[in-house]
């Protein structure tokens, strides 16, 4: 759920993610591996497995777990230089694609919260999210 997420978030090819699962764990086998990826964790199957996509922000990964607790990032911080990069990313995946997720009934509270958000706040949010994503462009690839 927590690479899948980050993956849908940060605008990854659902294909290349799931090549990516492919080769990284011994046992994926396609059958399995193809639908949960592209369907129920990228929602790139239009939405034929899942009724919304499976996007999640820093609070939810911090109700689920407890990898928060000692990470370097604030979960409680939404935008800056410490916030948990999920938090911005999480609404700057909802701002891309308001034009198909938008009606998606089981989103409307979602896309209302962020119409309450003033546009100092949502641009702001879409810099952070920027930002994260053109430092994580900039690191050394290892693969
Ligand atoms: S605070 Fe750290 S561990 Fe928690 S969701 Fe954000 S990046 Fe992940």
């Amino acid at each position: 759920m927590i690479t899948g997420n980050f993956a849908m978030l940060a605008g990854v090819r659902p294909l290349e993610i799931h090549q990516w699962y492919l080769e990284v764990y011994a046992d994926a086998y396609e059958w399995v591996e193809l639908p949960n990826v592209i369907g129920m964790s990228q929602f790139a199957d239009g939405g034929f497995l899942g009724s919304k996509p499976y996007a999640a922000g820093g609070n939810y990964i911090n109700r689920m777990s407890d990898y928060c607790e000692g990470c370097a990032y604030d979960v409680r911080k939404k935008t800056g230089k410490d916030a948990c990069p999920f938090n911005a990313l999480y609404w700057d995946f909802l701002d891309r694609n308001a034009d198909r997720l938008k009606g998606n009934h089981r989103l409307g509270p979602v896309y209302a919260a962020w119409a309450r958000m003033s546009p100092e706040q949502k641009q702001e949010t879409r810099q952070s999210a920027r930002t994260f994503l053109a430092e994580l462009d900039a690191l050394p690839k290892t693969y």
